[in-house]
Order: C-alpha cells, then sequence, then structure tokens
C-alpha cells in the first residue's frame, strides 16, 4: 500500500512526514484504512461467537 498524496503544505510526500500536516493526514489515512478491517474482525469474531452457541 503507498501513499503517494502531495502535502499542500511542503509539497513532499505525504508517507514521508515532512511536516507535522503531513504527519497529521498520514495517520488519518492509516486510521481511516484501518477501521474496516477493525470491523471486519470484530464481523469475524462475532461470527465465531454464533458458531460456538449454535452447537
Ligand atoms: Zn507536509
Amino acid at each position: 500500500m503507498s501513499y503517494d498524496l502531495v502535502c499542500a503544505n511542503c509539497s513532499g510526500l505525504v508517507e514521508l512526514g515532512r511536516c507535522s500536516v503531513c504527519r497529521a493526514s498520514r495517520e488519518q489515512l492509516r486510521a481511516q484504512r484501518a477501521l474496516p478491517a477493525s470491523w471486519l474482525l470484530l464481523a469475524a469474531a462475532l461470527l465465531g461467537l454464533l458458531f460456538l452457541f449454535a452447537r
């Protein structure tokens, strides 16, 4: 996964985190991308519990 977004503040790659704006948007991007994964994990855990109780 690559973050090839260019920062509006320092015109460097956001992924490099050259300035505070870069680092802030990079963290925001990671949080946004991590959220669906955690929801999937939660759904998988719930499904596992369902199978456990269905038996
Ligand atoms: Zn920047």
